[in-house]
C-alpha cells in the first residue's frame, strides 16, 4: 500500500500532512517514507533469506547518506558508478566490501580509491578496462577482484535511453566476445575473476526479459568453468520497474515473484551441473527500492490560461525532476488539498526558460494558484538528476519517519551556486 494517502481530504506522507511541510520547509520539496523505503528493501532481502545473496542498491537512484545509512543498516550493498558515489557510502557508514563498482569509463584515480577502500568487485566493460585496472592494481601491489558485465542482447521491452542490454548499447562486452574477453582477464597477474554480471535495462515491468539474460548467464558460466575459469557469483543488474499510475499501465512483477522465478532456476542449474553447490547471487536494484518512496511537493505560482492549452505553473521545475522531460516520463500529479468544482487541463510546467520544461502534461485539475501539488513516485532518479539550471538552488529533502519529519538535505541557497567561481583578476 502506498506510504502516501488522502488522510480527511488531505494527502499524508505516512502521518504527517504535507501541508505542514511545506509549511515548515517550504517548496519544492522532496519528501520520503522511511518505511516505504525500509518495506521495499525488505521485499528483496525476505526474497533472499537463507541465500548466499547480497543486495547492492544502485544509488544512483537516489544517494542521499540518510538513504543509504538506513539501506546500510537493513544489510544493503551498494552498487556505485564513481568514485564519488564511493566517498557517499563510506561517509553513509556503508560497506565498501560490499560496494562494486560499473561504469564504462573508471579513471585511474577512481580504480585507485575503489582498491585502496577494497571494494568487492569491479564491474568491468570492456579489454581496455582490464587492461588499465591489471595495470592500476599492479602499481598497488593489490589485486583487483573482476567481474564482466556482459551484454545478452535481450530486448527489455524498454524506453531506448534506459535500455542498456543490447548490441547498439556502450554498455558491457557482446555476449559473443564474452569468452575471449574472459580468457584475457583471467591471463592479466593483478586480476582475480570472480563473477558475471549483467544490467539489461531499466522500469522492465514483466521479468521474462531478466530469466532470458539469466539463462544467457548461465550458459556463458557453464562454457567458462570448462575453460577453468569459475565465477563465484552471479549479478543479474537492476531494472524492475514500478507502477507510475498512468491509466493503462499494467503492473510491475512483484519482487517477490521474480527473484522465485529466478532462485528457481539457479537451483534446478546448480542442481543438474554443480551437484547443487551454491553460486553468490548479487541483485543491483535503484528504482524499485525508491521510486515510490518518495514525492515532489510543489507549489502553484499562477495559472495561465492559454490558446491552446492552459498551464499551471509551479515552483519546481525540469532541474529539480528530469524524467519527464529526459525519457517523456509520465509521472502521477495530486492536489495536496483537493478543491470541489470543474477541473480543467492544464500541462504543470515550470519557470525554467526551456518549451521543455514541464513536469506533466494534459492533467485534468481544479486547483487555484498558491495549491499544492504532489509529483508522485518521484523518489528514484529525481533529485539524483537535479541541477542548478537558471541559477535555482536544488530542492531541500525531508524523511517522515511516523509521525516525525528530518531535513536529510537542506535546500540550496544561490550564493552557494556560485561560490567556486572566480573573477579575473
Ligand atoms: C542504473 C543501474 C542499475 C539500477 O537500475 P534500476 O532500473 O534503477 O533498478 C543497476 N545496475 C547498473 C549497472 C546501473 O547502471
Amino acid at each position: 500500500m502506498s506510504h502516501f494517502q488522502y488522510q480527511n481530504g488531505v494527502l499524508h506522507a505516512d502521518s504527517v500532512a504535507l501541508p505542514a511541510i511545506a509549511e515548515q520547509f517550504g517548496t519544492p520539496t522532496y519528501v520520503y517514507s522511511k518505511s516505504a523505503l525500509l518495506e521495499n528493501f525488505s521485499a528483496y532481502s525476505d526474497a533472499c533469506r537463507g541465500r548466499d545473496a547480497l543486495v547492492c542498491y544502485a544509488m544512483k537512484a537516489n544517494s542521499n547518506l540518510a538513504i543509504l545509512d538506513l539501506l546500510a543498516r537493513a544489510g544493503a550493498g551498494f552498487d556505485i558508478v564513481s568514485g564519488g558515489e564511493l566517498l557517499r557510502v563510506i561517509a553513509a557508514g556503508g560497506d565498501p566490501g560490499k560496494t562494486i563498482f560499473s561504469g564504462v569509463g573508471k579513471t585511474v584515480e577512481e580504480m585507485q580509491l575503489a582498491l585502496e577502500k577494497g571494494i568487492l568487485c569491479f564491474n568491468v566493460e570492456s579489454i581496455p578496462e582490464l587492461h588499465r585496472l591489471n595495470d592500476v592494481a599492479g602499481s598497488m601491489g593489490k589485486r583487483a577482484p573482476v567481474s564482466l558485465r556482459v551484454n545478452p542482447n535481450v530486448d527489455a521491452k524498454t524506453h531506448p535511453y534506459i535500455a542498456t542490454g543490447l548490441k547498439a548499447n556502450k554498455f558491457g562486452v557482446a555476449f559473443d566476445d564474452a569468452l575471449a574477453t574472459y580468457r584475457t582477464a583471467a591471463s592479466l597477474p593483478n586480476l582475480d575473476v570472480v563473477g558475471i554480471d549483467c544490467h539489461i535495462g531499466s522500469q522492465l515491468l514483466d521479468d521474462a526479459p531478466l530469466l532470458e539474460a539469466l539463462d544467457k548467464l548461465i550458459e556463458l558460466i557453464d562454457t567458462l568453468a570448462l575453460e577453468g575459469i569459475h565465477v563465484h557469483h552471479l549479478d543479474i543488474g537492476g531494472g524492475l520497474g514500478v507502477n507510475y499510475g498512468a491509466e493503462g499501465d499494467k503492473p510491475p512483477v512483484p519482487v517477490g515473484d521474480y527473484l522465485g522465478r529466478l532462485f528457481a532456476r539457479i537451483d534446478a542449474w546448480r542442481a543438474e551441473k554443480y551437484e547443487g553447490k551454491p553460486v553468490k547471487v548479487i541483485f543491483e536494484p535503484g528504482r524499485s527500492i525508491v521510486a515510490d518512496t518518495g514525492v515532489l511537493l510543489t507549489k502553484i505560482e499562477y495559472l495561465k490560461p492559454g490558446v491552446e492549452k492552459n498551464f499551471a505553473i509551479v515552483d519546481a521545475a525540469m532541474n529539480d525532476l528530469m524524467r519527464p522531460t529526459l525519457y517523456q516520463a509520465w509521472m502521477g500529479v495530486q492536489p495536496v488539498s483537493p478543491r470541489e468544482g470543474a477541473k480543467l487541463t492544464y500541462d504543470v510546467v515550470g519557470p525554467v526558460c526551456e518549451s521543455g520544461d514541464w513536469l506533466a502534461r494534459e492533467r485534468e485539475l481544479a486547483v487555484e494558484p498558491g495549491d499544492l501539488l504532489a509529483i508522485m513516485t518521484a523518489g528514484a532518479y529525481g533529485m539524483t538528476m537535479a541541477s542548478n539550471y537558471n541559477t535555482r538552488g536544488r530542492a531541500a529533502e525531508v524523511i517522515v519517519d511516523g509521525d516525525r519529519v528530518h531535513v536529510i538535505r537542506q535546500r540550496e541557497n544561490p550564493a552557494d551556486l556560485f561560490a567556486l567561481e572566480s573573477m579575473l583578476k
